[in-house]
């Protein structure tokens, strides 16, 4: 019984932050649409990128604050705190290995955090758009 319910809050903490993630990425690819900015969105790349730059090799990622561990807002929920912890923790740990062999591959990663989008989309879209004009 214990354990169902666990199981219950982790599904209702999930769909909750899962929903944010997705708005904050289709604001963004939005955006770029409007500047004219062309990506693609599923590749194989390490760590499967957000947004993907094919010919300037830039990859986007956009990190949810609560998976991501995002040191101003991600709160982990009073219950099962360890079991988020280490969750968090494992993620971290592969984003930074995505990003490393990203660099090592010639690319150029930029991890977003949603709340940057959040803040200001268009913040956001400018540097990514310095960034492919630099390439
Ligand atoms: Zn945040």
């Amino acid at each position: 019984m214990a354990d169902d319910r666990t199981k219950a809050q982790r599904s209702e903490t999930m769909r909750k932050v899962r929903g944010k993630d997705t708005s904050c990425e289709m604001s963004l690819r939005r955006e770029l649409h409007r500047r004219g900015l062309r990506y693609r969105l599923h590749t194989d790349l390490p760590g499967k990128p957000d947004i993907v730059f094919v010919a300037a090799r830039v990859a986007i990622f956009v990190d949810g604050c609560f998976w991501h561990g995002c040191p101003e807002h991600c709160r982990l929920p009073a219950t099962n705190r360890e079991y988020w912890e280490a969750k968090i923790a494992r993620n971290r740990t592969r984003d930074a290995r995505a990003t490393r062999a990203l660099h090592d591959d010639g690319w150029i990663a930029i991890r977003l955090w949603e709340h940057e989008i959040r803040d200001s989309v268009a913040k956001v879209a400018d540097r990514i758009a310095h960034t492919l004009r630099d390439r």
